[in-house]
């Protein structure tokens, strides 16, 4: 096998397929995590406004305790004045009654309020709690279509880079070396068609000596500016087969 346009172009393609197949794998287990972060906030989120709707309850407990105690306090309150013989005593009573009922006005003012906070905090917890558990759904779909895909991404993979192996049978021996190192550098981008008569890897013009190299010689040619593998492209060798007629 010679190193042709056309070989080189499939083995271009090739290390571009492999590539966005790794970069693939990479990307859909990143956004997992970061959705999975994303889940673990709102879960976070979910709590505290339970947590707030069960501190409310306790205030309103509180609250009902404390109002039976004042009313307790004024039945007391009103056997002694019953038994009370001196006018003093009696309008000092009468005065502990007046401030029992006003601090049991007050509280149930704000029991008011907190069952009307209550209700508001209940109804958009149950709201919360919904969204909560379609993004875990979701999240947890998007687990399994992940893993899921895994496996078949990495057979994919491998046999891409079993054929990338064999379509560098073309790669003279000598310049092996050089190929290697170049896409170690450059990675699926280590291969360049020419357009324009320019290297479409740095956009470099190529020299007319370069050009006919590349048309005569089933070799490897190299930019000289960005060291890719370089190939002609599919317009380009047609032009040269219809000069060459
Ligand atoms: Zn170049």
């Amino acid at each position: 096998m010679a190193a042709t346009a056309d070989n080189l172009r499939e083995l271009h393609q090739l290390h571009q397929r492999a590539k966005a197949l790794r970069d693939r794998m990479t990307s859909g287990p990143k956004t997992l995590v970061a959705r999975q972060a994303a889940l673990v906030i709102r879960k976070t989120a979910l709590e505290a406004s339970r947590k707030a709707v069960q501190d409310s309850k306790v205030q309103l407990k509180k609250r009902e305790h404390s109002l039976q105690a004042h009313q307790s306090k004024i039945d007391d309150l009103k056997v002694k004045l019953n038994l009370v013989k001196k006018n003093e005593e009696y309008k000092a009573i009468q005065n502990q009654i007046a401030n029992d009922k006003a601090a049991i006005e007050k509280l149930e003012g704000e029991m008011l309020e907190d069952m009307m906070r209550i209700d508001d905090q209940a109804a958009a917890l149950v709201t919360e709690e919904l969204e909560f558990k379609k993004f875990e759904g979701q999240v947890a779909e998007f687990q399994t279509e992940i893993e899921s895909q895994a496996a078949d991404q990495k057979t994919r993979l491998e046999e891409l880079v079993a054929a990338i192996v064999g379509a560098e049978a073309i790669i003279p021996e000598d310049l092996r070396e050089r190929y290697r190192r170049t896409v170690k550098q450059h990675g699926a981008d280590a291969m360049a068609f020419i357009e324009n008569h320019a290297c479409s890897g740095c956009f470099v013009s190529i020299t007319a000596q370069m050009m006919n190299e590349l048309i005569n010689n089933n070799s490897l040619s190299f930019c000289k500016t960005c060291g890719r593998v370089l190939y002609l492209a599919e317009e380009d060798i047609a032009n040269t087969r219809r000069s060459a007629r």
